[in-house]
């Protein structure tokens, strides 16, 4: 019998980022010494007094079932970080805790997209963000943008992408992959087109709101003629270095946090007990708790911004928040090195992987066939080695 798979899954694409990790890591178990700078993952550990948190929630025994939208002093402590950190009123009813915050982004395409509607994606987006829209029948429509506006999306390309078929706009600011930061005005800018066309909802993804290099933070729902329609997406696996422990949240109104609500309650139930005990920890921390991380996420961007300028080819806006370079490479196409012919950005990175055994992602990924990207959630050392590796075999 042949194995049959739905045409859903068959015009899946693997995710990108996940797919180099995995290529990565069965490279190294064959004996390669391969530096990863694919995965968006801090290399620290999950600071101590969370883990704490953890264990005291084993040896209390929180072993069932959670409530599917999550623990209510959990949701209380979301409550209050939004309130603290962005000035989002929301309660109770608005709240949905999920399995990461890849979960949450799920949830709000299956209860919001009907098969044909129009999703923008500023490019470069964030990886996952096509693939989960086409899952839900939506149809991802790319505002491309280049370095030369830092990656932002001005009001003018949204107000060209809108057609009568546009159901939202989907966003990351600190965006992964470029880094680049939506400053109030120009979020401002966004939401003034948007007037225009009451009916389009917002996904506002904030989950590197904490790794920000030149302060201010702005979230979409913010302006109270944008709050009754943005969906507010936050989690914790970068700014605690929790990225296993699988928790992400939304701020909604009320009517799609009900329906992410039931779309979850049948597919995966409630978040973890114990993660979610530990968040509450984590969210009811001061912000300072996991400064040391951020100041040192800022180093190695000195640090790298400052190693590929001496690499020819490789043009980078500055990063102003995440953590990942995404240079220009398409300096390099058309050229041969060491007997390949870099035609694009995915030939490219996997140069990269052969020759210097250093992992990246390409920009194809994201949107954006012109870049790289290269996360330096690693260590200085692997930084510094893998930015000589590169510029060996390139040069
Ligand atoms: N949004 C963005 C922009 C991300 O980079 C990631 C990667 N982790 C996610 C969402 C998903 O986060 P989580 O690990 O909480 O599912
Ligand atoms: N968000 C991270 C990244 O972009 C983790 C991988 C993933 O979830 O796709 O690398």
């Amino acid at each position: 019998m042949s194995i049959q798979l739905s045409d859903k899954i068959n015009a899946l694409k693997a995710s990108a980022t996940l797919a180099m990790a995995a290529k990565a890591r069965e490279l190294r178990a064959e004996g390669k010494d391969i530096i990863g700078l694919s995965l968006g993952e801090p290399d620290f550990n999950t600071p101590d007094f969370i883990k704490e948190a953890a264990i005291q929630a084993v040896n209390d025994n929180y072993n069932s079932y959670t409530p599917v939208d999550g623990y209510v002093e959990l949701k209380d402590a979301i409550i209050t970080k939004f309130k603290r950190d962005n000035g989002l009123t929301y309660d109770r009813s608005q709240i949905v805790v999920s399995t990461g915050a890849k979960q949450s982004l799920y949830n709000v395409a299956q209860v919001y997209i009907n098969p044909g509607d129009e999703i923008i994606l500023p490019c470069p987006y964030w990886v996952s963000y096509s693939d989960i829209v086409k899952l839900s029948g939506g149809v991802p429509v790319e505002v491309k943008t280049s370095i030369d506006t830092d990656f932002k999306m001005t009001a003018e390309q949204l107000e060209k992408a809108i057609t009568p078929k546009t159901k939202m706009l989907w966003y990351s600011s600190p965006c992964n992959p470029s880094g680049s930061i939506y400053s109030k005005e120009e979020l401002r800018a966004l939401a003034d087109v948007l007037q225009k066309h009451p009916n389009i909802i917002v996904v506002s993804d904030e989950i590197y709101e904490h790794i920000n290099y030149v302060g201010g933070h702005a979230s979409m729902a913010q302006f109270e003629d944008m709050y009754n329609r943005t969906v507010t997406v936050n989690g914790v696996a970068k700014a605690f270095a929790m990225t296993g422990w699988r928790i992400g949240y939304i701020g909604a109104p009320a009517a799609i946090a009900r329906a992410c609500n039931k779309m979850q309650g049948q597919v995966t139930s409630g978040a973890n007990c114990i993660a979610q005990r530990a968040v509450i920890t984590a969210l009811e921390a001061p912000v300072s708790k996991i400064q040391y991380m951020v100041d040192e996420f800022k180093e190695r961007r000195k640090l790298i911004l400052g190693l590929l300028s001496e690499i020819p080819g490789f043009e980078c806006n500055e990063p102003e928040g995440a953590f990942y370079v995404f240079p220009d490479i398409s300096y390099y196409f058309g050229k041969t090195l060491q007997g390949h012919t870099i035609e694009n950005a995915t030939d490219f990175s996997m140069f990269l992987l052969e020759k210097a055994n250093v992992a990246t992602v390409t920009g194809i990924a994201f949107g954006n066939s012109n870049c790289i990207r290269i996360s330096y959630a690693a260590s200085t050392e692997e930084i510094k080695e893998a930015i000589k590796r590169i510029k060996e075999v390139v040069s």
